[in-house]
């Protein structure tokens, strides 16, 4: 009723730069969802910083339109602009301390690929990416599944990290090989939703 509160809202947030998005980040996505009993699954896009802009990383605005494209068929997805609205270099913990303002009662869960797993410990301000959120992390090429424990066991021993494993699934896709395929002409089709195809 009138007085039913958030407090066990289970909220996921799915970070990454998208560019662009593609069936890895909504499969992980999902999985974390159902594996979790999550309500809801926050994609947020990254801002661009100087760095990738150098790069080939199309803007904030146009990764954000294909994430809303991609996710628009499932309703515990919703997608954010925090990140691609601040200006400079988006860093997880800031983004935590944003959306803990904006839900203070729920639990917050952060969900990435192994190969993040592996180098969260030298993000900004990691101790406290660790202290607002647990990890849902999903298995991801060559890492070896028990390597993958090992990392967990060891941020949760030295950080006291909460992480939670997704049970092994390989998705062999990533953003990089399809703009590569873009450049060399070839097709894309079924790596992502195809709206998003159309989009590009
Ligand atoms: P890029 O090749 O440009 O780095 P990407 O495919 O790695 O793109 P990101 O936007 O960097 O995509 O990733 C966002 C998050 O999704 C990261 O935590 C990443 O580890 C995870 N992720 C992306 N693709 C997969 C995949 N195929 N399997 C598991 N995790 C994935
Ligand atoms: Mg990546």
């Amino acid at each position: 009723g009138d007085f039913v509160r958030n407090y066990s809202k289970k909220i996921g947030i799915m970070g990454g730069t998208f560019n662009p998005i593609h069936y890895g980040h909504l499969m992980i996505a999902e999985d974390a969802r159902c594996f979790c009993n999550l309500d809801e699954v926050i994609f947020i896009p990254s801002g661009n910083s100087y760095m990738k802009e150098a790069d080939d990383i199309l803007p904030g605005e146009l990764r954000f339109q294909m994430v809303k494209t991609a996710i628009s068929s499932n309703s515990h997805f919703t997608c954010s602009d925090i990140e691609i609205k601040r200006t400079g270099n988006s860093y997880t913990y800031e983004t935590l301390e944003e959306l803990r303002k904006l839900y203070p009662e729920a639990e917050l869960f952060f969900i990435l690929g192994a190969d993040n797993l592996f180098s969260i410990e030298k993000w900004r301000c990691a101790e406290k990416v660790f202290k607002e959120c647990t990890l849902i992390a999903a298995s991801r090429g060559e890492v070896v599944f028990d390597s993958l424990k090992k990392q967990a066991d060891s941020l949760k021993e030295t950080y006291q990290a909460n992480v939670i494993l997704l049970p092994e699934r390989k998705m062999d896709i990533s953003s990089t090989e399809i703009r590569e395929r873009i450049l060399n002409s070839q097709s894309v089709r079924y790596m992502m939703p195809e709206g998003v195809c159309n989009y590009i």
